[in-house]
């Protein structure tokens, strides 16, 4: 027996893309693009305004200009009225609307908000105060879209968006692949169909449905259960599953437990142009399981090649694929056709045609979505060009234990769902459906993914990664929802211009440089600025702080959502020393390093942690804040101490003061616990570092923490104040 990875390999090794036809471009939405689209002509295709205000020649501002005229989107400015004066004159504007033509001549728009209505100059005068460069608010021609550009590239799948381009290039017909027509049965003496009467299955193509409320309608619908009838669901269900992969589909209805039924209703959809089609039912070991005979040509009219009719799958295993060509029609064959699709003479002989795929998926409903998924709809998107018709697949984490059938690799039916999940690698957490027993179609119910179980003995067990094919758009679905994640930002140059200016005072150089009692202090400590960052733990209060030092690091919540100050402080760091002049080099005997030092969060525990290990190779620690509620950083390092470092949050300091000063008296309760709170997170620092936090002092190095307002400002002047406080200030004050 083939694994289903072979049959897949199979499968689309015998399906080819179709051949090209030509579409208007409306009608190529789901399409894969044959060939590649090219711009006919440049957009805009004339230089247009940006905004609403005044057409002006950019030499002429700023200055007061007299408005000559108006251009509007869609009614550009004609010719001056007497025809004799040009437009362009020095000193001379046009009213314009986004998107009108900027008048030949002028090369600049001021925006409405930005000229104003001197008194006196007349009604058609207008003031510009600024310059404006030449191409200001004007998008020049071409400049979206060129002429000859590649807007669209073969083997594209054509979207809304994607037809919106084409529109907005004016290319009117796309070069595509034709999309297969894809042919249903259902087999079976027990199937009943639920919408008889609504819809018609008569061998055409995408028959129109009709809806028919009438008593008639109804009984006929109604199931005949002591006959062992039910109702027929994969029909539908795959029609819609062809429809939905992009194929055109032909309902051909359900067909008798009967070869020569099953055989005229393939040969008919065979002469109706069917590329593939795909039977439910019949197609396994019972004695009236005749779809294989059927496709080999033992009952005429069709003779093919059966590639495999059994798979090592759970479910899905009698899956069967073949190739067949309609053998010539007979004189025998044509009379009877109409009375009786009964046993017709084989003559042999094959068309030329392609052959057609025919898929005998198994009957349980189950076992019918999943082989569609797996093989049909694959083969659907390889012949309509798709550069890779598989379906996609994803890792995901087991939510529950799930037994593994001893026979066979399983494809398990299950939801995803990413807000559920805390994984960091931010895996989708997959929840089985339910029992998975091939007839429960309920089991197919919101599933996007099948999981790709091995065979057993065992279990998997809840929390192991296993991979998983997706089976529908997950877009749409509830569970894809990610927790939001601010993006580390790469601060514009003007961040920076503040550190810099600041750096360039000069009290930096004199600290860093010129004062050689300050660098006596510093001659023994390595010349190393270490900078502690952080993923943010939200945290509201104090006291949620403080708890928050006992919650186990695998419980915890931590974003860097709210924390892109990091990368921030440490190009600053390397700026502030770059500009007051010291080398940054390391080779060199003088030269400051500037590191990071990454905790593993934002703990008052572990950045205590993070800042003991930094002083160890660093003179100076800065903590990154991460956030208004970032006390927790001051609390564990900065607490205490006297330097009157900038990053000290004030409502940290305050109750911390207040608790080591004995002869404060607390105004209420609320005030005394926010004291031991602080007391609390600073004695918690105490312990984890071994060391206790020195006034400012771990290990011998300065340590502050920054405030996340000013950040930039606090650590040029906090780098200064530390590089200039005498030594034996802070040395030996302990908290
Ligand atoms: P078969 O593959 O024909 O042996 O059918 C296997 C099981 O699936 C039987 O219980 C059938 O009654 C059921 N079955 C077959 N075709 C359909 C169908 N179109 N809709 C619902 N159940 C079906
Ligand atoms: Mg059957």
């Amino acid at each position: 027996m083939i694994s289903m990875p072979e049959a897949i390999d199979i499968v689309l090794s015998r399906a080819a893309p179709l051949e090209e036809e030509s579409l208007p471009f409306p009608d190529a939405v789901g399409r894969v693009l044959a060939s590649e689209v090219t711009a006919p002509r440049p957009h805009p295709p004339f230089p247009a305004s940006i905004m609403d205000g005044y057409a002006v020649r950019s030499a002429d501002v700023p200055g007061t200009l007299r408005v000559v005229g108006a251009a509007r989107a869609g009614a550009p400015l004609g010719p001056s009225a007497d025809g004799s004066e040009t437009h362009t004159g020095a000193g001379r504007a046009v009213y314009i609307t986004t998107g009108a033509p900027v008048p030949p001549g002028f090369d600049a728009v001021v925006p409405v908000e930005r000229v104003s209505f001197p008194k006196g100059e007349g009604s058609d005068a207008v003031a510009v105060a600024d310059a404006f460069v030449p191409g200001a608010n004007v998008r020049s021609v071409g400049s979206d879209i060129q002429r000859g550009e590649v807007l669209l590239h073969a083997g594209d799948r054509v979207g809304p968006h994607e037809l919106g381009i084409a529109a907005l290039a004016g290319v009117s017909e796309a070069r595509t692949r034709r999309a297969p027509t894809v042919a249903v049965l259902s087999t079976g003496d027990e199937l009943a169909d639920p919408y008889a009467r609504m819809y018609k299955p008569n061998g055409q193509t995408d028959a129109p449905a009709t809806i028919d409320r009438s008593a008639a309608a109804s009984s006929s619908d109604r199931l005949d259960v002591s006959a062992g009838s039910i109702f027929d669901a994969n029909r539908h269900m795959l029609l819609a599953c062809a429809r939905e992969a992009g194929a055109r589909v032909m309902d051909l209805g359900i067909v008798r437990d009967d070869p020569d039924a099953l055989a005229g209703a393939v040969a008919k959809a065979m002469d109706a142009g069917a590329d593939v089609v795909v039977a439910s039912g019949g197609v396994s070991e019972g004695d009236k399981d005749h779809l294989k005979d059927v496709l080999l040509g033992s009952f005429g009219r069709i003779a093919g090649v059966v590639h495999f009719g059994r798979v090592m799958m759970k479910p899905g295993k009698p899956l069967t694929f073949a190739e067949i060509h309609r053998v010539s029609r007979t004189d025998s064959e044509d009379r009877s056709e109409d009375r009786d699709e009964s046993r017709t003479q084989l003559d042999g002989k094959k068309t030329n045609k392609k052959p057609v795929l025919a898929f005998g998926l198994p009957g349980n409903p189950v076992s019918a979505a999943v082989t569609f998924a797996l093989v049909v709809a694959p083969a659907v998107r390889r012949m309509l060009g798709w550069v890779d018709p598989r379906p996609r697949r994803l890792q995901a984490v087991l939510a529950q234990d799930i037994a593994l059938d001893k026979e066979r690799p399983e494809y398990h039916r299950a939801t995803l769902d990413w807000e559920a999940n805390d994984s960091s690698a931010n895996l989708p957490l997959a929840r089985s459906t339910g029992r998975q027993i091939s007839s429960r179609l309920t089991s197919m119910r919101g599933a996007e993914a099948l999981l790709e179980l091995p065979r057993g003995p065992g279990f998997v067990a809840k929390g192991t990664v296993v991979s998983a094919l997706v089976i529908r758009d997950i877009g749409t679905q509830g569970g894809l929802q990610m927790p939001r994640v601010r993006p580390k930002v790469v601060r514009p140059e003007n961040a920076h211009d503040r550190v810099l200016a600041a750096a360039d005072a000069g009290v930096a150089k004199k600290a860093l440089r010129d004062d050689e009692d300050d660098a006596k202090k510093f001659a023994l400590r390595p010349k190393a600025i270490a900078v502690v960052t952080h993923p943010f733990v939200p945290a509201k209060s104090l006291s949620d702080l403080a708890r928050e030092s006992d919650v186990p690091d695998s419980d915890r919540a931590v974003t860097d959502e709210g924390n892109d100050d990091a990368a921030a402080i440490l190009e600053a760091t390397r700026r502030f020393l770059q500009r007051a002049g010291v080398s940054t080099d390391g080779d060199e005997k003088n030269a400051w390093r500037v590191f990071e030092a990454r905790a593993e969060n934002g703990t008052s525990r572990r950045l205590a942690l993070a800042a003991r290990a930094a002083a160890e190779t660093a003179s100076i620690v800065l903590i990154a804040p991460s956030g208004p509620s970032a006390v927790s950083s001051q609390a564990a390092v900065v607490a205490g101490t006297d330097l009157g470092f900038p990053g000290l949050a004030p409502r940290m300091r305050a109750p911390l003061e207040k608790k080591y000063d004995q002869s404060a008296k607390y105004d209420d309760d609320e005030e005394r616990s926010e004291a031991e709170d602080a007391a609390a997170l600073a004695a918690i620092a105490y312990r984890e570092t071994g060391f206790g936090i020195n006034a400012g002092q771990v290990a011998g190095a300065v340590v502050a923490s920054l405030p996340c307002t000013n950040c930039e400002e606090a650590l040029v002047e906090g780098l200064t104040k530390m590089l200039l406080v005498p030594r034996e200030k802070w040395e030996g004050l302990v908290l």
